[in-house]
């Protein structure tokens, strides 16, 4: 069993003064020895939500949110959950890319850092059309939802989820969707 959401090793950007007013440029995000690339080449805010091919329900909801940003749905969050992802994303300084991730049997709460690579990577795996091959790169535990031969996503209902976590989908395909242990600061 899994116990991290990502399968890449976890790593995260220091500030490296953090009383220095300027530390919150995004520059030093930015690997030692890189220039600062096109735009094109950097993850976009992201909202994927792949419906259920049976009933349309989102099978997952996967969020990208940019350094400093708030998710898309802020307005419509209740302040206690507006200040607990504040608490969370200012523990990790502000300044990296988030992840929310809403699996079919689990989740990551209000979310958690990831480095540049992870959330570009995610980014291409959750461009439309989504496709089972190219989605699953992005390395989530239960790929969303998606079931790999019917190259389509389901929801909870769909997937037929057992105590055990041990799922198979309306065409008979099985898969473990079982909930993984989360960090505790998250
Ligand atoms: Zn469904
Ligand atoms: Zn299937």
């Amino acid at each position: 069993m899994t116990t991290n959401l990502i399968d890449a090793p976890q790593r995260r950007w220091e500030p490296s003064s953090p009383t220095n007013p300027t530390a919150s440029s995004g520059a030093r995000c930015r690997p030692p020895g890189t220039a600062l690339r096109k735009d094109a080449n950097m993850p976009q805010a992201l909202v994927a939500n792949p419906p259920c091919t049976v009933c349309g329900r989102p099978s997952s909801h996967v969020e990208l949110v940019a350094p400093g940003a708030k998710p898309a749905d802020w307005q419509r969050w209740p302040p206690q959950r507006r200040n607990a992802y504040d608490n969370a994303r200012h523990r990790h300084g502000d300044q990296q890319w988030w992840l929310i991730f809403s699996g079919v049997v689990a989740g990551n709460g209000h979310g958690q850092p990831i480095d540049l690579a992870q959330a570009t990577r995610i980014a291409s795996a959750f461009a439309e059309p989504y496709r089972y091959t190219v989605m699953r790169t992005a390395g989530f535990h239960d790929d969303a939802g998606f079931c790999g031969p019917c190259d389509a996503p389901y929801c909870q209902q769909h997937w037929n989820v057992s105590n055990s976590g041990y799922s198979t989908c309306p065409r008979g395909h099985g898969k473990s969707l079982d909930a993984l242990s989360w960090p505790d600061d998250l």
